[in-house]
């Protein structure tokens, strides 16, 4: 089957949460596209930066800004595989992008519907269009397995600590 522009995009979004995924981060990825061509791309890297800013929209936003030379990406589609967090959905409005392409909702934290609409809130001076469920159980699943792990990792590891304290180390 033949995949849609959109899902050919979320694709690469996806290639970008495998990499966050790689080095222990929250599986997030992000992509941004200037006439069929990415200019843009990154992934959660929080822990590893230890930065509250280094999430995957917020790297592709400053790369596609230094690409196209101006902070505005007026004619820009970004994908990001999870629903953007509120810095995230400031961030795409203030960068006036015209699209954003969604994978999957984030009820707890979402800003582009779930929790709030940041990026189509009337008073702001711009509107980004939205797309979402593009990949949606794909973008679900990578999440869903990274916690899945971790849950699995952290009773291990607590197993190995009470272990070690009825053994006296
Ligand atoms: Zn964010």
């Amino acid at each position: 089957m033949e995949l849609t522009q959109d899902e050919k995009y979320m694709k690469e979004a996806l290639k970008q949460a495998a990499k966050a995924r790689k080095i222990g981060e929250v599986p997030i990825g992000c992509v941004i596209v200037y006439e069929d061509r990415i200019i843009g791309r990154g992934y959660n890297r929080r822990n590893t930066d230890k930065s509250t800013l280094a999430h995957a929209e917020i790297s592709a936003i400053k790369k596609a800004a230094k690409v196209i030379g101006d902070w505005r990406l007026e004619e820009c589609t970004l994908y990001v595989t999870l629903e953007p967090c509120p810095m995230c959905g400031g961030a795409i409005v203030q960068s006036r992008m015209k699209r954003c392409v969604i994978g999957t909702m984030s009820p707890k934290s979402g800003c582009a519907g779930s929790i709030l609409n940041l990026l189509q809130e009337p008073r702001f001076n711009h509107q980004v269009e939205i797309t979402e469920g593009v990949l949606r159980d794909e973008c679900q699943e990578m999440l869903q397995e990274f916690f899945k792990e971790l849950r699995i990792r952290l009773k291990e590891e607590k197993r190995l600590a009470e272990n070690a304290s009825t053994t006296g180390f």
